[in-house]
């Protein structure tokens, strides 16, 4: 029996150990996916090694320290520098990222997306923006801090602090904070957001399973919108695609797991 594991604090939100067990469970596939509360992501790495997980999902706020718990990294989380999943491969940890992907799976149904406004500069940001730049999209990338910017200087259009911010035209404007996960905050002052879904045609959200404030707004303004189910999905079919080495089939990791969305 194998045994996975999704790290983050907060954690107790997270669907991804329902998600992976409908999987496991319809499939009669060995293993058991469970949560882990981790505060310190410097003890990532041990904490994956004791417990002897076959892989791992990693959440807010570790993406980072996930990379660096990792001893090789592969594909597009070597060029982000985030990592969300986590293979054991004979005593080595092996790093990947899985949300990107997940999250142009979640958007196909927008069309043709030419100009984005990313709200956020951690680890779900890095992924999104340097794959939106991969796909010919131009981003700016709007944050509270300023020194997560600085990731973004040399990769995106352009970056700003609330401060120095002023709107354009976005086709999709993407909440990637987590202004809105365990309260009722907005990712940026009122203003700022009214001002920036003033001329969006869709609005994005990375949190999922509730309408939060910046989706709300959205709402009220009449703009096509989704939460981050989707992108949730997507990033977890490629997921379990991972921890059971492609012994699965792709449609039907995603059957079990759309199921567990209705629990
Ligand atoms: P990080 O901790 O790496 O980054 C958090 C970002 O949110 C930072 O830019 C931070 O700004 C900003 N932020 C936090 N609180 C506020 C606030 N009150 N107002 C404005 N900005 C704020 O988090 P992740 O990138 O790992 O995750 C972000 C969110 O995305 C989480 O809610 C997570 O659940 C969700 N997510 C969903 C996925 C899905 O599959 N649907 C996949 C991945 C993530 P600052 O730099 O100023 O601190």
């Amino acid at each position: 029996m194998k045994l996975f594991a999704i790290f983050g604090d907060p954690v107790e939100h997270s669907r991804s150990p329902l998600m992976h067990n409908s999987v496991f469970k319809n499939l009669n596939y060995p293993a058991c996916y469970t949560r882990i509360h981790l505060k310190d992501g410097s003890k990532l790495r041990e904490t994956f090694l004791s417990l002897k997980l076959s892989g791992a999902n990693i959440t807010v706020p570790h993406k980072e320290a996930a990379y660096e718990a990792c001893d090789e990294v592969r594909g597009f989380a070597k060029t982000v520098g985030v990592v969300n999943t986590i293979i054991n491969e004979g005593g080595k940890l092996i790093g990947y990222n899985t949300d990107a992907d997940g999250f142009m799976y979640a958007i196909k149904e927008f069309g043709d997306i030419k100009k984005i406004l990313v709200l956020g500069a951690g680890g779900t940001a890095k992924a999104l923006a340097s794959r939106f730049v991969q796909d010919n999209i131009e981003v700016t990338v709007l944050n509270r801090s300023a020194s997560r910017l600085e990731y973004f200087k040399d990769i995106v259009s352009t970056c700003h602090t609330w401060d120095s911010f002023k709107a354009e035209k976005y086709d999709l404007v993407v909440n990637t904070t987590s202004a809105g996960l365990k309260d009722e905050e907005l990712p940026a002052p009122l203003h700022i957001i009214e001002e920036a879904l003033e001329n969006t045609s869709y609005a994005a959200d990375a949190i999922y399973g509730k309408v939060t404030p910046f989706l709300k707004l959205a709402q009220e303004k009449g703009i096509t919108y989704k939460d981050g189910a989707d992108m949730l999905l997507g990033q977890g079919v490629l997921g379990n695609e991972l921890f059971t080495n492609n012994e699965l089939k792709t449609e039907d990791i995603k059957t079990y797991m759309s199921k567990s969305f209705e629990l």
